[in-house]
């Protein structure tokens, strides 16, 4: 029964908002590491203002007319970090609490009541400030869902991937428990036993 639960939950499509969120936070990769044979190097999605353009616009999030200028990469670079400030599992130190939240400062929304009576909120900026705001609004969502809660950057240090935290007591560490958690706790047991 219980594996049959696990099956089930393990099956649970993560909302598309979601995914687009986490595509975002993880266009910085931190991964530096070998499994199973193939080496995990990392890199930044986003290292000039045309890729920050190209990036939202294949995310459907800027027309691709637009021209993201040197000034809306560093904001949108300033929003990742701030972003992914708030998944680490071991919460928010206070000063990097005000400086992210001086980041999110700078983004619009808005609350709007769709046909239905359900309340929404909206990015209230249009251009790359509109596309990064929608960001923000859907983080803001699924904190309201409770989703935002299960999404977490990999405590593993060389890895640091940001995933959403499917497993049933919502408690998961690892991006991968076979990789990165056997990977972190054979290294912690290496330590132990070379300092006894
Ligand atoms: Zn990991």
């Amino acid at each position: 029964m219980v594996t049959l639960v696990s099956a089930i939950v393990g099956v649970v499509e993560t909302p598309a908002d979601l995914v687009l969120l986490m595509d975002f936070l993880n266009t910085l990769d931190q991964r530096a590491f070998r499994r199973r044979g193939v080496d995990f190097t990392g890199g930044d999605e986003l290292p000039t203002a045309a890729a920050l353009g190209r990036w939202l616009t294949e995310h459907d999030l800027l027309p691709a007319s637009a021209r993201p200028a040197s000034a809306d990469l560093v904001r949108a670079v300033d929003l990742r970090s701030a972003l992914r400030a708030a998944v680490t599992p071991d919460g928010v130190p206070d000063d990097a609490l005000r400086w992210t939240n001086t980041v999110l400062a700078a983004y619009p929304l808005h609350a709007s009541v769709d046909p239905g009576g359900r309340i929404r909120l909206e990015s209230a900026a249009s251009g790359v400030t509109g596309a990064l705001s929608r960001l923000v609004a859907i983080a803001v969502r699924a904190d309201a869902d409770g989703s935002w809660r299960r999404l977490r950057a990999c405590a593993a240090p060389e890895c640091r991937w940001v995933f959403y935290d499917d497993s049933r007591n919502g408690a998961g560490r690892w991006c991968s428990m076979s990789s990165c958690g056997n990977r972190v706790k054979t290294a912690r047991y290496r330590a132990r036993k070379a300092t006894s």
